[in-house]
């Protein structure tokens, strides 16, 4: 997989992540899950199938995600939307300039992102919103080639949870780019440069808007939009 994604084009590689079917578990999860549906969603259609990247084309901030939410983007089909975590994440995009909407609630709902796009690090929804290291690492070979191709125009990465933080920091390393060394620690408002042949780009930390940080306290809007507004100016 990881030869045959690199260099296609972008539409050509949404394609083919959407068809993908290389883990037995979350192929299982996803489509027991939009099979069955939760009670509140039982007259609408699931997507059921991975979730590529979505946004600008040729995007200055790249936010990278965890997972798709099995009752969110893996029955809306677009990253982050129609779940409690994209709600907040949305908002804040639409506070800061980087969406033209405040709410993202099905995939033809008008809403946009500006100069900007999301990946999830693992493009099917997991059991329990964890995948397994070795899904993690099957995965992977999407968000390189995905980030190889978007990679001339990113200017900041803004790594939503320490998941999306690592993922980001092994993918860069993979496409040949220098990265610190040691490990840069993750954390909210966490700043890192990834050294590339022409250019730098910025990694930011960032809590996941996930409900166990949002329900807590433990990421705040204020919060939030400071380290998405960061990114906003350094684009
Ligand atoms: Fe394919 Fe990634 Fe989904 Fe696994 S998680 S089936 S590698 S798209």
């Amino acid at each position: 997989m990881r030869r045959l994604a690199r260099g296609v084009p972008l539409d050509e590689l949404d394609a083919r992540v959407s068809v993908c079917r290389a883990c037995p578990r979350l192929v299982r999860w996803r489509e027991d899950v939009a099979e069955t549906k939760r009670a509140s969603y039982a007259g609408e259609p699931y997507w059921g199938r991975p979730i590529p990247g979505w946004g600008s084309p040729t995007p200055a901030v790249l936010v990278v995600g965890l997972a798709p939410a099995a009752n969110g983007a893996n029955r809306t089909g677009r990253v982050f939307t129609g779940d409690r975590s994209g709600d907040w994440l949305f908002a804040s995009l639409h506070r800061v300039g980087l969406a033209t909407q405040p709410t993202s609630v099905h995939a033809a709902d008008g809403q946009a992102l500006v100069d900007t796009r999301m990946v999830a690090t693992v493009r099917c929804a997991p059991p329990q919103n964890k995948p397994t290291t070795a899904e993690r690492d099957t995965c992977a070979p999407w968000i390189e080639a995905e980030l190889a191709l978007l990679v001339e125009h990113v200017r900041v990465v803004v790594a939503l949870g320490s998941i999306g933080w690592d993922a980001t920091l092994r993918s860069f390393r993979a496409l040949g780019w220098g990265v610190p060394v040691p490990k840069p620690r993750f954390g909210h408002g966490a700043e890192a440069t990834l050294t590339g042949p022409e250019h730098d780009i910025t990694l930011l930390g960032c809590y996941h808007p996930s409900q166990q940080n949002t329900f807590t306290g433990k990421l705040t809007e204020p919060m939030l939009d400071a380290v998405l507004g960061r990114a906003a100016a350094l684009r």
